[in-house]
């Protein structure tokens, strides 16, 4: 969405359409579903995995891809790459008075999460033993993957009309696969690890960032400025109780915009490529990934050249970096599980100096909430934020989750919902792409950051985090 005539229309129209999509929702803040504080003991980890192809059919029927409204809701051509749903779902079980805790880490190779589809899968997967209380849905965010799955009428504008039929696929494919993975719990034992992978990622708000080519016009950032980068990568490795490797899951935050709008191939960009080649590693092995707090963060490229050529090398380079943290790794076979949803009222819908009146978005039942999540895996704790935070957001809720005694605490982007860009006050005062596309005001981060703290906080009311 960023060639020079749509950068300043998109924003206004993803402030518009905004609207109508809040109608149906409940107002007021509450904690949902908060005594899902459910907890195990130290109990023995169950793990199943399941995956998806979900690659539309674009020879059958004209279907747009999502992330570029300078495509003009063209639609694809051909497939690149193959695109898939992955569902890991892990349970803590076997302690004869506790309740077993299961939760459901699920990645897609899309390029958002909406809440529609997160309600549809909700209702696909009724009575399965997850819910809006312990499912992680999340999206990838590569800009090459399907849209027309959005009912609203300013998205079909520019992203291509609804496709009940790829909505309803997709969908069901999504609650197959969480299913599936919930049907396959066997024994098994997990070790998570985090690095600073240097040189792979950046933050895009430099000046010397060109949003249209997505390069860097330097090879190293300006030594002046204040332009934070997260470049921690976390991984988590499953093992059966026999050592075979059965899932990995990998967190990192990048844009996944190493193709362009040009582009009008199917593709899960560098995730994919990162995806595959961990994949062709191990057999039976399921790769998935997760973004992170990814909104002013793009992949270091400052070389022209082939995009799917620098896809797949720098799909290459973060898997090495994932085969090098996997050395070492130490597991355990009993692992504290819980997981917290809340919804945290948000301020005023705005953009710009424009802000929609308080008793406008009662009467109207605007959005006023935004969905946030943590899963507690041990020492470990996913945060999933409904939308693209910048760095300094997700660093901030890593930071306190520290202080909390998370050794690895993981911020997971385009989680749940999406509800645009999240900017911290300093950055939302210096102007930029992300500010626009942040349509929650100056406060929308610290109230998003606060928020997470809260839902952390929650996974941990019955004991410490250190097993
Ligand atoms: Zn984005």
């Amino acid at each position: 969405m960023r060639d020079k005539n749509s950068r300043v229309f998109i924003p206004l129209v993803f402030f518009l359409l905004l609207f109508p999509a809040f109608f149906f929702l409940p107002g007021g803040t509450r904690p949902c579903l908060s005594d899902t504080l459910e907890t195990g003991g130290e109990a023995p980890l169950l793990v199943g995995v399941a995956r998806a192809d979900i690659t539309p059919p674009v020879d059958q029927r004209g279907i747009p891809l999502n992330g570029y409204g300078a495509r003009k809701g063209k639609p694809a051509t051909g497939v690149h790459d193959r695109i898939f749903v992955k569902a890991l779902v892990l349970s803590s079980n076997g302690l004869p008075e506790k309740e077993s805790v299961r939760v459901a880490i699920v990645t897609t190779d899309l390029c958002m999460i909406t809440r529609d589809i997160r309600r549809e899968v909700l209702s696909k997967i009724e009575g399965s033993g997850i819910d809006d209380a312990n499912l992680l849905l999340s999206a990838s965010h590569t800009h090459s993957a399907p849209a027309a799955m959005d009912r609203r009428w300013l998205i079909e504008r520019f992203f291509g009309d609804f496709d009940e039929e790829l909505f309803d696929t997709i969908t069901s494919q999504i609650a197959k696969t969480i299913k599936e993975a919930g049907a396959r719990l066997r024994p098994a034992k997990l070790g998570i690890a985090s690095t600073t992978a240097q040189g792979l990622n950046r933050n895009r708000r430099e000046p010397t960032y060109n949003y249209d080519t997505r390069l860097f016009s330097t090879p190293s950032p300006p030594p002046e400025g204040d332009f934070v980068t997260d470049s921690e990568l976390w991984v988590m490795e499953v093992a059966g109780q026999d050592g075979e490797v059965i899932a990995l899951l990998v967190n990192f935050a990048a844009h996944a915009t190493v193709l362009g709008a040009d582009n009008l191939l199917v593709s899960a960009d560098w995730p994919g490529a990162m995806q595959r080649s961990l994949e062709g590693d191990l057999k039976d092995t399921i790769v998935l990934y997760t973004n992170g707090a990814a909104g002013d963060q793009a992949p270091d490229d400052h070389v022209e050249g082939n995009d799917f050529g620098k896809m797949e090398q720098f799909g290459e380079r973060v898997a090495d970096e994932v085969r090098e943290l996997l050395d070492g790794i130490e597991f355990k076979d009993e692992v504290r599980i819980a997981s917290s949803m809340l919804y945290q009222e948000l301020p005023r819908l705005s953009y710009k100096f424009l802000a929609l009146p308080r008793f406008l978005t009662g009467r109207f039942g605007f959005e006023t909430e935004a969905a946030i999540m943590a899963i507690r895996i041990g020492d470990a704790v996913l945060v999933g934020i409904p939308g693209e935070p910048i760095a300094e957001v997700g660093l901030e809720i890593k930071r306190e989750s520290r202080k909390l005694g998370f050794k690895y605490p993981v911020v997971v982007g385009l989680a749940n919902d999406y509800i645009g860009y999240i900017v911290n006050e300093k950055e939302y005062r210096k102007g930029g792409y992300e500010t626009t596309m942040n349509f929650f005001g100056k406060d929308a981060g610290a109230i998003i950051s606060e928020a997470a703290l809260k839902a952390v906080k929650e996974t941990l009311s019955s004991g410490t985090p250190r097993n």
